[in-house]
């Protein structure tokens, strides 16, 4: 059994961010991982557009975190931070429409991958794949692999195990039952970025796609684009509203502004001319063909009344009844609650005992910004090790 070893579970963003940071300063790292491969969450983040971070001022960056522990994390090592440390390992970016920062078109998620797990072996860094974390205590940590159960002795442990969706991924929040039988504090895991379920009338828009429309929930709004599902509605707008409903009971009710360039009254002027109502809304309107069906779920009453009309385009209620399902969602709020944690992410019972990433009870918006927040921590907590 070696001595004096700081051990990371998890090679995820987290985790191989500690890990690198840590090897540069001339530490020995070893990470372990139940996966036969690293990084399986970060490349599935990848198959929609690897969307790294996001280069956003900074200032409003840091308004997608609620948290100030992430967004004092994040100022310190920020979006500019990220761009400059891919481009040590070779891997160049832009700057999309949406402002997101991907990877050029040369460099696949896996090529990232890689040139990233080759700085680590230079560095120095072990992974030891197919090792599961069971537990800890104030010096061991227990795993089981293939041939059984065995301790490590630590120095210092951080915990990287990621938050609880995509169980495929090796992220199955198994930790969660391990770290509430020692009291730490774990805040419910809950679908983040997650679409929600409406009532059936408008599961027969599945397919459909609304452009340029704003969505509002109390004081919030976001424009974009969504699309109905078989269960219900889906997209970037919608994942933003996330945190918000997140404080409600369901269900209750978000609204789309069909046509955030026009006022009711100017819309209203339209439906008062004398052609019918189907030709206003498409020609003079030039309302989408899903927008108009969407209309269409109104009953008949409603939808022939043009000044209730004019209103319900500008605000038209869709009943929200929930999230999907944890495993399906793009990430999860909940986690470690910081009032486990000291202000150097150190568990406050468990001296050298550090959290990062996804696991910690934290949430942000798809666009780079939970990636960051991941790289951000991992920065954070190895600095906090090289500076303890
Ligand atoms: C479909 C999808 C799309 C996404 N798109 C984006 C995007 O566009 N932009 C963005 O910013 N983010 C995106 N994300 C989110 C992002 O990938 C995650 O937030 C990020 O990967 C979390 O990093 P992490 O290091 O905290 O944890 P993870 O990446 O979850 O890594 C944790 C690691 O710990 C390992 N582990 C867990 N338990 C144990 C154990 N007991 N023993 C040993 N190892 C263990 C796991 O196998 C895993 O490898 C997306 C996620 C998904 C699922």
């Amino acid at each position: 059994m070696q001595e004096n070893q700081i051990i990371i579970i998890g090679a995820g963003p987290a985790g191989l961010m500690a890990a690198q940071i840590l090897a540069e300063k001339g530490f020995k790292v070893h990470v372990y991982e139940q996966n036969k491969a690293a990084a399986r969450k970060f490349l599935v983040a990848g198959n929609g557009g690897f969307n790294l971070t996001h280069s956003e001022e900074l200032d409003s960056f840091i308004q997608k975190y609620e948290d100030i522990e992430i967004q004092n994390m994040v100022i310190e090592f920020d979006n500019k931070k990220v761009v400059e440390w891919l481009s040590n390992l070779g891997i160049t970016t832009y700057i999309g429409s949406s402002g997101k920062i991907f990877p050029t078109k040369n460099f696949k998620p896996i090529q990232v991958l890689k040139a990233w797990l080759d700085r680590l072996e230079e560095l120095g860094v072990n992974i030891h794949y197919e090792n599961t974390f069971l537990d800890f205590d104030d010096s061991l940590i227990y795993f089981k692999n293939n041939s059984g159960d065995f301790s490590v002795k630590y120095s210092k442990l951080i915990l990287a195990m990621g938050g609880g969706s995509w169980k495929k991924t090796g992220s199955d929040a198994k930790w969660v039952e391990t770290l509430t039988k020692k009291n730490i504090t774990i805040i419910p895991l809950q679908s983040a970025n997650s679409g929600y379920n409406t009532p059936e009338k408008f599961h027969s828009l599945q397919g459909q796609y609304l452009k340029n429309i704003k969505v509002s929930f109390g004081n919030q709004e976001k424009i974009g684009e969504i699309v109905f599902t078989k269960y219900g509605i889906e997209g970037s707008p919608i994942y933003y509203m996330n945190r918000y409903t997140r404080k409600h009971d369901f269900p209750l009710m978000l609204h789309i502004d069909l046509k955030p360039n026009l006022s009711e009254t100017d819309i209203l002027e339209q439906l008062k001319g004398n052609s019918k109502i189907s030709s206003v809304l498409k020609r003079n309107l030039k309302l989408s063909t899903t927008a108009i069906n969407v209309l269409k779920t109104l009953d008949k009453e409603s939808y022939l009344d043009i000044e209730n009309l004019a209103k319900t385009i500008k605000k038209f209620p869709i009943e929200i009844l929930s999230f999907r399902p944890i495993d399906e969602v793009i990430s999860t709020a909940g986690g470690v609650a910081f009032s486990e944690l000291n202000s150097q992410l150190e568990l406050k019972d468990f001296p050298n005992v550090y959290c990062a990433g996804e696991m910690i009870d934290w949430e942000a918006p798809t666009g780079g910004y939970l990636l960051q927040a991941c790289f951000s921590t991992g920065v954070f907590v190895a600095n906090s090790i090289v500076n303890s």
